[in-house]
């Protein structure tokens, strides 16, 4: 049997094995993406983490895995589709998309969170064929253009910015008429004369042919664009650990930065916890503290 499964290799899970494997345990990373390393990847820079600035995103997830790979970590690439608990021992069971089961004495939780859908007529149907959630992966192909991003956060805000530089206009609609975002990224944006600010709005439809050509808001006034960008936020998942351990009202795994949640051996780590900041850095922090926490629990069996 295992020491430690950990599920997911974006930053959380990655640091989590590096201190799990410094902790001299036998340990194993699950992921569903192929040399996934989270949602990092998407970020085109990220210049907010100590000591590697203005790095691009998709680079530093590569290092981060290279660091874990370098470290022996040994990795299986599956999704996750099941979790319990042996009644008898208390050792966890996973069972994963290839049909392996794989049995451990403590799993560390770190599978991240993915973009929201606004639900709107439309978006599905136009999804990569001008509707984008990423920025940064699909701006390149809407140079010249007029694009809508759809969001009122950091990560609707710096989609605006980056596409400001490669189409001819940007409709940034948010359903407010004030932004959430860091007061310095509303500067910026406010700053740029090809960014039109689209406020207090709702998308009803995405509208197009082959492609998307307009996006209709609440109240009938229709945009012309040529791309959407949603950044409407994001959502923990979560799906194979309920009833496994107990979840807030919106889904996000309790625990404190020790990662500990209220399923004795099943830690959790990263943007899928209860907290404030959901960035890299906090991602690194979790996965070190959660894995600390399980040699603790491993130990003390
Ligand atoms: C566009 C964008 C830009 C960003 N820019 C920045 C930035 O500039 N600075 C910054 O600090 N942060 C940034 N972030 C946030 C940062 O990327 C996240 O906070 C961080 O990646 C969270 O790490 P994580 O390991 O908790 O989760 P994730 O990165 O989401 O990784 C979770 C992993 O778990 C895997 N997984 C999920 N379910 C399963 C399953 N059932 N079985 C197996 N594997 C599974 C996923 O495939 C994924 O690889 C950005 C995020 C995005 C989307």
């Amino acid at each position: 049997m295992l020491d430690l499964i950990i599920i997911g290799s974006g930053p959380a899970g990655l640091s989590a094995a590096i201190y799990g494997i410094r902790a001299n345990l036998n340990l194993l990373v699950i992921e569903k993406d192929y040399e996934g390393t989270g949602q990092v990847a998407l970020s085109s820079k990220v210049d907010n983490y100590l000591g590697l600035p203005g790095m691009d995103g998709y680079s530093m997830g590569e290092q981060f895995r290279q660091h874990a790979v370098d470290f022996g970590v040994k990795f299986l690439e599956a999704s996750v589709t099941e979790l319990k608990q042996d009644p008898g021992d208390k050792h966890w069971i996973v069972k994963s998309s290839d049909g392996s089961e794989n049995e451990a004495k403590a799993v560390i939780y770190a599978a991240g969170a993915v973009h929201r859908h606004l639900g709107v007529k439309g978006e599905n149907e136009f999804s990569a064929k001008g509707v984008s959630y990423c920025a940064t992966c699909d701006g390149a192909f809407y140079r010249g253009k007029v694009t809508a991003v759809v969001g009122g956060g950091d990560t609707a805000l710096d989609d605006a910015l980056y596409l400001s530089g490669l189409c001819e206009k940007v409709y940034l609609i948010h359903r407010r008429d004030e932004f959430r975002a860091a007061e310095i990224t509303v500067s910026k944006v406010k700053a740029k004369e090809n960014i039109e600010l689209v406020l207090n709005s709702q998308v009803e439809e995405i509208l197009g042919d082959e492609r998307v050509n307009a996006v209709r808001l609440v109240g009938g006034r229709t945009l012309d664009i040529n791309g959407i960008f949603i950044a409407a936020g994001s959502v923990p998942v979560t799906d194979v650990v309920k009833g496994v351990a107990e979840l807030n009202p919106a889904g996000y795994v309790v625990a404190d930065e020790t990662g500990i949640t209220s399923a004795p051996g099943f830690f959790v780590a990263g943007d899928v916890r209860t907290k404030t900041l959901r960035q890299v850095v906090t991602a690194v922090s979790d996965g070190a503290n959660a894995a600390t926490s399980a040699a603790h629990y491993i130990t003390n069996l």
